[in-house]
């Protein structure tokens, strides 16, 4: 496994497991067979609903405490200083940590300021070793910096060789913060795993469309986190190490970037107003 060492000097793995949209009766099982696949890095998030399963799995799964690596998220509906504390309070409770390794604004909506403070507190509390955002553009990501004390250690984003996202890693470039894609495989869309480009690239190295698109974001220096409940593309995600796409390989898959998102839009009203006014029981 690969390291990158975040602004405040906290070392992450390169690679990890997300669990988006793995329901909490199956998150367990799944996280369990990540653990044993050799994932450290697990990311979730309060609106998941599947802390409590991540957690058991993290209690089953006997690894050292401090050779794993535990994102979670704060969700829109928490914004402001106590209401993220008393969210942390509870992930926490379900993930059965007294810290986690990584907190992240889940998106930049509602009093995103008031929990980025509470974020403060906590991570000079000692209950949480890095803060960041995540699906902050450049310009709230920059004004986020500039009022606040700590710089956020990650921003997780979409990022994928259909939305290459190269202005944002130059600003967070700039600033220090550490790049995480999140749907690092596209999330299967688009004709992701028959894309021929990747096709033919892979078949040079004898290897998987998955394992050239992560690859490629490896060698962009950007953090990933691939879900897959399978046990068999679990080993596949994480073994992609061994091996190494040309600059010639690299220039090739930049040509596939869109510039856009199919999953969704940030800057759309519609988007804002679901996202200001849908309420989880979490
Ligand atoms: P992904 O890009 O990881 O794609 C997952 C899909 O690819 C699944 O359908 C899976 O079955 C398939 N797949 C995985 N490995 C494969 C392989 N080797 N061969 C063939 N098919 C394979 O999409 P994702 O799950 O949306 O993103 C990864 C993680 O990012 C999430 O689980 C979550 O932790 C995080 N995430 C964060 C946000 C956010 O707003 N911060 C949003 C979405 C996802």
């Amino acid at each position: 496994m690969q390291h990158v060492t975040l602004n405040n000097g906290v070392v992450m793995p390169s690679v990890g497991f997300g669990v988006f949209r793995i329901p909490e009766d199956q998150a367990q099982r799944a996280v369990e067979d990540a653990l044993e696949a050799g994932y450290r890095l697990i990311d979730t998030a309060a609106v998941y609903r599947n802390e409590q399963a991540v957690g058991r799995a993290v209690a089953a799964g006997g690894i050292a405490r401090d050779e794993l690596f535990v994102t979670t998220k704060v969700w829109v509906q928490h914004g402001g200083e106590a209401a993220t504390k008393a969210a942390f309070d509870r992930s926490l409770g379900r993930l059965g940590l007294d810290y986690v390794d990584l907190y992240l604004i889940h998106q930049p909506f509602g009093d995103y300021y008031g929990s980025w403070r509470a974020m403060e507190q906590l991570n000079r509390a000692g209950q949480v070793r890095a803060i960041g955002v995540s699906n902050f553009l450049p310009d709230r990501l920059v004004d986020l910096i500039l009022h606040n004390e700590i710089v956020p250690a990650v921003n997780q984003i979409e990022t994928h060789v259909f939305f290459q996202r190269a202005g944002d890693a130059a600003v967070m470039r700039e600033y220090g913060v550490q790049h995480e894609s999140w749907g690092p495989l596209a999330q299967g869309g688009r004709g992701f795993f028959d894309d021929p480009l990747l096709a033919g690239i892979a078949r040079a190295h004898g290897r998987s469309v998955a394992q050239i698109a992560l690859r490629w974001l490896l060698q962009r220096g950007v953090v990933v986190i691939p879900k897959s409940v399978r046990p068999d593309r679990m080993a596949e995600n994480i073994d992609v190490f061994d091996f190494e796409l040309t600059d010639d390989e690299m220039a090739r898959i930049a040509t596939l970037d869109t510039g856009g998102s199919d999953a969704r839009d940030h800057r759309d009203p519609a988007f804002a107003r679901w996202i200001g006014t849908t309420r989880f029981d979490i």
